[in-house]
């Protein structure tokens, strides 16, 4: 084992802090990643909040950047000094028809979460990004794309993965039309992804002070969802209409903007039960369907295509020290559109 600096929080809601703490020694499998950065998604901030008390002392963190320092003698494709990025899983079972489908984010034994969740080598309870390195098996290490902005490439890895993944599953491209709902941390991503993909893009936002940005960031229409004419201008006009909010959404004016066979995908996780007319699934053969982070090859490939398309995410850095800053800022939507915490 050993010794490691994480920025921790020691009980649900207290301010994260430094703390020092031990990580495995590197198997052959493993990679020693130096992480450099380390974007703050609303998943750590939940972790940290509202987390289970026997969780802690708890380092949060799942999208990182960072340098490869050590490589375990069975690791091919990675040597000391590479750039490199994890994110928010860090181990499967391998074996299952999930896993050799290249779907270790489905696997069957459930997969290793990079942070609570349970070390399959040590044992012990995983501890994430927000810290100065980690020891990671070299399948769910990532070549991190050349020439990009290394803390704009952190947020990829958790907000970027599960909007591109079900973009790509649902089929956006030339000739589709994509609405994305929320421009916002996953939303801005998202936006940057149907648009290089060449989908027609529209965004729905329930701030008309977002209407610049969406198209900025590469949406051809702007919808305002408070707009209940607007919305009913949309009439199975989309293909994909992902929504990234996470909010509990009335449902009805977005099914009803679907196309015929088209899909609406929760990317976030609303906490109230969802109410359907399931009439407006019938009519017009539309389904509903969920997505929940990528698995590696999915991960590679978005990778890839951001490297082709210098796609980052916008971020505002800060440094570890203010880790606890940045949470209280993003509880408030205080953020354009992601932290990337420097970790040093
Ligand atoms: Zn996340
Ligand atoms: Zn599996």
């Amino acid at each position: 084992m050993h010794e490691v600096t994480g920025w921790a929080a020691h009980a649900p809601g207290a301010a994260p802090a430094p703390w020092t703490f031990e990580r495995r020694d590197p198997g052959e499998r493993d990679v020693v990643v130096r992480v450099t950065y380390c974007g703050l998604c609303a998943t750590d901030l939940h972790a940290l909040r509202h987390g289970d008390p026997a969780g802690f002392p708890l380092v949060a963190g799942h999208e990182m950047v960072g340098e490869v320092t050590a490589v375990g003698t069975g690791v091919t494709g990675f040597a000391t000094g590479d750039a490199v990025a994890v994110g928010n899983i860090i181990g499967s079972c391998g074996v299952c028809r999930e896993c050799r489908a290249g779907r270790e984010n489905d696997c069957r034994e459930f997969p290793t979460l990079t942070y609570g969740g349970a070390d399959r080598v040590s044992g012990g309870i995983t501890q994430g990004g927000f810290s100065r390195e980690i020891v990671v098996d070299g399948h769910f290490v990532y070549a991190s794309p050349a020439g990009l902005d290394p803390a704009g490439v952190a947020p990829l890895l958790c907000a970027g993965v599960t909007t591109w993944s079900p973009l790509r599953r649902f089929g956006a491209g030339p000739g589709t039309t994509v609405g994305v709902v929320g421009v916002g941390g996953l939303g801005h991503l998202a936006i940057r992804f149907a648009h290089a993909l060449g989908a027609e893009t529209v965004a729905f936002t329930s701030s008309a002070s977002k209407a610049d940005a969406a198209r900025g960031l590469g949406a051809d229409d702007v919808v305002l969802s408070s707009d209940s004419k607007e919305m009913d201008a949309q009439h199975r006009r989309c293909d994909i209409v992902l929504d990234t909010t996470g909010a509990s959404l009335d449902l009805a004016p977005y099914l009803a903007a679907l196309a015929v066979d088209g899909t609406f995908v929760l990317a976030g996780i609303p906490t109230r039960p969802l109410t359907v007319d399931p009439m407006s699934l019938v009519v017009g053969e539309k389904r509903i369907a969920g997505t929940g982070s990528a698995g590696v090859p999915d991960t590679r490939e978005m990778l890839a295509f951001c490297g082709e398309h210098g796609i980052t995410a916008d971020v505002e850095v800060v440094p570890a020290e203010r880790l606890g800053e940045a949470m209280d800022r993003l509880a408030r939507g205080d953020v354009r559109f992601r932290f990337s915490v420097d970790l040093g």
